[in-house]
């Protein structure tokens, strides 16, 4: 794997093992679910210093910073569109922005608030690649292929980033991402990919060893770094919420709190909602971990898996910055992998650890400090503020499942926690395709994609013992 990919820690809560079909729901889960993994109902540290307006996004640091937009109204009645799309996330947002601009009328059909979802609460690391990795992709569809994925990944990193230039978004971009290893094993696996990088993929990363690394970031945990220039971290939701402002300046219609309950296939498909229905030519699914049972075919070859950020109080700005001299983004290579950066107003933003049931992990923020602490021990005096969860859509082979589920129905999910970058491309591919060029989206339809063994009531155990087996790995050599 040349990237450790995935941002996604592994601790599998002990409590539950999934939710099995046909089981109610307990209102403790029902609670977790509503509010996103890692926010407890008495957990109010961020919530009360929110406004109206942004109570309704789970408590977190992002949600307490951004620039909020003013609410959009439910769908009501009937309504026709050249394209509908379920879901506000990036990936909606970013297909509704390249279509309207094209000339297209498109509407978004958003359960919750626009950028709800995993766009509002990420780790806001921008990484070129897939979570997979590019010898995962090679093996998969052959190098020449796996070239071209990696080709339009970096093509993704290049429409982030003239969108954010384009449109002014203020989402406080930095450049620089290091991928750093604590393992001798780790440590070969990353040269090997350096090496990768620059000759087989004509892409510039650097090696830093331990000394050199030392010298942009205060700890001892390293034995050096992959270094990428190009990559780089940005806040979530202030760019969510800035590709929604974008899309809407160029005539899209979002309609919040509009949960498609079904979808109805067909010459002209339909999105129904509880109080309304979109009719359209083409349908768009970019509803990621969160769909909740609208299409079983897709969601039967992804995993919604817990993940989580803890945000620490300010540091003040010369203390952050000793941290992390260079404001790179920067994650370590384990499986059950640590990620963090700093954020606009001198706060360390910590992530890591997942569960696999919808439920937070037990004392998520004694376990996040713990982990915090074993990177920068020279913490040991700083609490944590906020922290909070959101959900994955990790493929059994964590590669991106894009692609048509009917000539007029596109989707894109299985990002697996690494979807900063791939979620406007997936975006942009989709809106290229229904222009008429498909080549390039048809590309991730040779990517084969798998049901997860076990189906919904057996696939949680089945990926816990996975993912126990690379933790022990980690832990080992
Ligand atoms: C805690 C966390 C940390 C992460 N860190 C990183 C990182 O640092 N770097 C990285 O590259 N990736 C990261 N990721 C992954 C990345 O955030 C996601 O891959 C990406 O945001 C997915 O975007 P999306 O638009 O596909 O989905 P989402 O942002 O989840 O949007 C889907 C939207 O669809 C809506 N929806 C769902 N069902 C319906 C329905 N039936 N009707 C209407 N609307 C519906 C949801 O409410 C939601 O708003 C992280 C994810 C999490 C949760």
């Amino acid at each position: 794997m040349l990237f450790p990919s995935s941002l996604v820690g592994e601790e599998p809560a002990p409590a539950k093992a999934g939710v099995p079909e046909g089981r109610k729901r307990s209102t403790s889960e029902a609670s977790a679910l509503a509010l996103g993994p890692g926010i407890r109902r008495d957990d109010d540290i961020g919530g009360s210093r929110m406004s109206t307006t942004k109570a309704s996004y789970p408590p977190s640091w992002y949600a307490a910073s951004a620039t909020p937009l003013p609410a959009q109204p439910p769908l009501q009645g009937s309504i026709d569109a050249d394209i509908c799309i379920l879901g506000a996330g990036y990936t909606g947002l970013s297909a509704a922005l390249e279509l309207a601009e094209a000339g297209y009328q498109v509407v978004v059909l958003e359960a919750e608030r626009i950028g709800w979802g995993a766009s509002g609460r990420n780790g806001g690391q921008a990484i070129a690649g897939f979570s997979c990795g590019e010898a995962k992709l090679e093996a998969l569809v052959g190098f020449d292929d796996a070239r071209k994925l990696f080709d339009l990944s970096r093509e993704g990193l290049q429409w982030l980033r003239e969108r954010i230039r384009k449109h002014a978004i203020d989402c406080h971009w930095r450049d620089g991402h290091a991928s750093v290893p604590i393992k001798p094993r780790q440590q070969r696996e990353s040269l090997a990919a350096v090496e990768d990088f620059n000759t087989r993929y004509d892409y510039p990363v650097e090696w830093w060893d331990r000394e050199r690394l030392r010298e942009q970031l205060a700890s001892d945990r390293y034995l050096g770094a992959m270094y990428d220039p190009q990559s780089g971290h940005l806040h979530p939701l202030e760019y969510a919420l800035g590709l929604a402002r974008a899309a809407m300046q160029a005539g899209v219609r979002i309609f919040e709190h509009s949960r498609v309950t079904q979808l109805v296939r067909g010459a002209r498909p339909t999105l129904k909602t509880a109080q309304g229905e979109a009719h359209c030519d083409f349908a768009i699914l970019a509803g990621n971990a969160l769909l909740h049972g609208i299409v079983p075919e897709l969601e039967s070859r992804i995993m919604p898996v817990g993940t989580y950020i803890a945000a620490t109080t300010p540091l003040g700005e010369a203390r952050a910055a000793a941290l992390i001299r260079n404001d790179m983004a920067v994650a370590d290579t384990n499986w059950a992998l640590d990620y963090f950066r700093r954020s606009r107003d001198h706060r360390l933003l910590f992530g890591g650890r997942a569960s696999y049931s919808t439920l937070p992990p037990p004392d998520l923020r004694g376990a996040m400090t713990q982990r915090m602490r074993r990177v920068f021990p020279q913490l040991a005096d700083v609490e944590i503020e906020y922290v909070w969860g959101g959900m994955i859509d990790i493929s059994l082979n964590r590669a991106p499942h894009f692609g048509r589920l009917t000539p007029n129905v596109y989707f894109a999910q299985g990002f697996s926690g690494h979807g900063v970058i791939a979620t406007g491309l997936a975006g942009k591919l989709m809106a290229e395709a229904i222009r008429g060029q498909s080549e390039r989206l048809d590309l991730f339809a040779k990517i084969q994609h798998r049901p997860f063994p076990g189906g919904r009531v057996l696939r949680t155990p089945l990926l816990v013992a996975a993912m126990a087996w690379y933790k022990l790995r980690d832990a080992l050599w």
